[in-house]
């Protein structure tokens, strides 16, 4: 079903990351820049991902003794140091994810100025370069592909070209995909903010999270990749994340899966390329120079 499995660690079945992206409160401020700081609700409700669901989150993942991905704003991680102290602490990943929540395709001429800005920010936050990125709303430009492998970046996690991880190759060298689809993005089951355009029909926590698992089956029956792209203030939620809290209890008990965070995945593969292991499979960028009419 998938035409080139990944040979995981330990001959596990699949690979499993469950990221999460910590936009907070930046997706209002980035929408309603003149008056969001007067928009007490957005702003609460952003809020409670870093200050209420990133503890339960990481009380979680202690229980289990897993390690995950964490994508945050560079200005999430100014406004919240001690959420990003407590991820660190931990030992998770934290990954690029953009200044404050902008689109890159609205920044468009400027996108090194966004791009650096937010790295910059991350260097001091969290003591070294981060090897990941996914771009808010997934937008990434070939342009911002270029930005991150000339500042070293090991992967981007926003393309959905294939199931599993693939290699990207453009003029200026090569990145890993970490590949997303909105399948597995918790936006559309549980995303209600008439304020950024979004007014979802909120679904009940099991049977929004339900297309998720039938993901995982179909992952895990193929030898694939499963993952999960969710944000704290939606995911993060009492009774959502108790559920996911209990499929991961259930699923390392009954499963042979490998729960890593998205460094270590990519790591692998890259490993597995560089001694003749396995080949991953290459999309050449860009897909097109200009408009297609
Ligand atoms: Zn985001």
């Amino acid at each position: 079903m998938i035409s080139n499995p990944i040979p995981w660690p330990n001959g596990a079945k699949c690979a499993v990351a469950i990221t999460f992206d910590m936009d907070a409160d930046s997706l209002i401020h980035i929408a309603k820049p003149d008056d969001a700081h007067q928009r007490l609700y957005p702003v609460s409700m952003g809020r409670y991902g870093p200050t209420v669901a990133l503890p339960r989150i990481l009380e979680t993942y202690r229980k289990f003794g897993l390690k995950q991905s964490f994508f945050i704003p560079g200005w999430c991680l100014e406004t919240y140091p001690e959420t990003v102290e407590a991820i660190l602490k931990d030992g998770h990943e934290i990954g690029h994810h953009g200044w404050i929540h902008e689109d890159p395709i609205s920044t468009i001429g400027n996108q090194r100025e966004w791009v650096e800005k937010a790295l910059e920010s991350h260097k001091k936050i969290c003591g070294g370069k981060p090897r990941g990125y996914r771009a808010p709303v997934y937008n990434i430009t070939q342009e911002v592909v270029d930005l991150l492998i000339e500042h070293g970046f090991e992967y981007d996690s926003s393309l959905m070209a294939d199931d599993i991880p693939y290699l990207m190759k453009s003029a200026e060298g090569e990145l890993y995909e970490m590949p997303v689809h909105w399948g597995t993005d918790d936006w559309p089951p549980f995303a209600h903010f008439d304020e950024i355009g979004y007014l979802m029909p909120i679904r009940g926590p099991s049977a929004g999270l339900q297309g998720f698992w039938e993901e995982f089956d179909a992952q895990y029956e193929a030898g694939g990749f499963f993952m999960l792209v969710v944000h704290p203030f939606l995911t993060g939620r009492l009774a959502r994340w108790r559920l996911v809290d209990q499929w991961i209890e259930k699923t390392l008990d009954t499963h042979d899966v490998w729960f890593a965070p998205l460094e270590e995945i990519c790591a692998h593969v890259k490993q597995l390329k560089s001694n003749g292991a396995y080949t991953p499979r290459i999309e050449h960028l860009p897909y097109y120079t200009e408009p297609q009419r």
